[in-house]
């Protein structure tokens, strides 16, 4: 069985044309399928819709969650209530192609693949939105300890095996791109165009995607706390130079009053400082989440699932 896992979040005029595409898009090379919409706490009539859909359609299954728990977290939701042998996930605002599941099953099923991630040569629309996934990704790519990513999104298709392994990763701060790329298997690419949002704003807004880009960087890449080191290092050697030359200075009798070069070096000093311990703060931050080991999500009800399985 294939399993395709969507998150929803407000998307209540989205959701019949998303049902539709993919039902008839999985319809064509597959009849033993299932397609669990995780309800990420929508305020909307997205959950009834859903419901309205998984009523008509038992191949359809609704997985509402106690509240709005993030994109990530829905996403985690949703596999771990999967059933399939073969799961896929995808956004629900229509930007990833559903048509090209079809493509992606084929590779995986005759190519041995484990993994097929969808890898987009390109987007349509223009906004600042991509230029900031350009710079995090050119950012990501370059301190990240994974390679091989770039381009590649939630949109995806993998076997049993390597989810299980992705699940077994309990981490709390998910960034399921990454953790995908860290298990290893064999993995693909399918190419495609970006398409934009179908309907409605992103409902990831700007400063969701910045937590999940920071929990990107902190959780796959030493770069922040190296950038302390580094700081400190090179504030060290600065202020070794300047010191031989006060002394020099002193030596020869040329030295000034100097206090725009004291003011300087303690501003200068305070504010590596205050940045180190900012990052410092952030990991603190992440192992005491860890720490607390709280569930990530929280089932309402499960529409449709398996009984025993909430
Ligand atoms: N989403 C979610 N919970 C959230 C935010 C978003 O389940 O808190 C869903 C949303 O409904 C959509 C998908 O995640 O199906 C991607 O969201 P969006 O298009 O806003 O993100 P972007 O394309 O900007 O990454
Ligand atoms: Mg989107």
């Amino acid at each position: 069985m294939l399993s395709i896992v969507i998150p929803i979040y407000n998307e209540e005029n989205l959701i019949d044309d998303l049902v539709n595409r993919t039902v008839s898009s999985l319809e064509a090379f597959i009849t033993d399928y299932e397609l669990i919409f995780v309800d990420d706490g929508s305020e909307d009539q997205s959950l009834q819709k859903l419901l309205n859909w998984q009523t008509q359609n038992n191949n359809i299954k609704v997985l509402s969650l106690s509240k709005n728990f993030g994109h990530q977290a829905a996403f985690t939701a949703g596999l771990e209530h999967a059933s399939g042998e073969i799961v896929g996930m995808m956004d629900g605002d229509l930007q990833d192609p559903p048509e090209l599941f079809g493509e992606m099953y084929l590779k995986l099923t005759t190519e041995d693949f484990d993994i097929i991630h969808g890898k987009r040569s390109g987007r349509k629309g223009k906004s600042s939105r991509n230029i900031y996934t350009f710079l995090f990704h050119l950012l990501f790519r370059n301190i990240a300890a994974i390679k091989n990513m770039e381009n590649t999104g939630n949109f995806s298709m993998m076997k049993r095996q390597p989810l299980d392994a992705l699940l077994r990763m309990k981490e709390k701060v998910r960034y399921l791109p990454g953790l995908r790329s860290v298990i290893g298997f064999r993995q693909g690419f399918v190419k495609f165009v970006r398409d934009e949002r179908m309907e409605g704003d992103p409902k990831m807004n700007l400063s969701k995607l910045f937590a999940l880009a920071a929990d990107a960087i902190f959780a796959f890449s030493r770069f922040p706390i190296r950038m302390c080191l580094t700081l400190g290092i090179i504030g060290t050697v600065v202020f070794m130079c300047a010191g031989i030359y006060v002394l020099i200075a002193k030596m020869f009798g040329f030295a000034l009053l100097g206090w725009s070069s004291t003011l300087l070096s303690i501003y200068f000093l305070g504010s590596i400082q205050l940045v180190s311990l900012g990052i410092v703060g952030e990991y603190v931050y992440r192992i005491y989440k860890e720490s607390q080991n709280r569930p990530i999500y929280f089932v309402k009800k499960f529409y449709g699932g398996n009984p025993g399985k909430e």
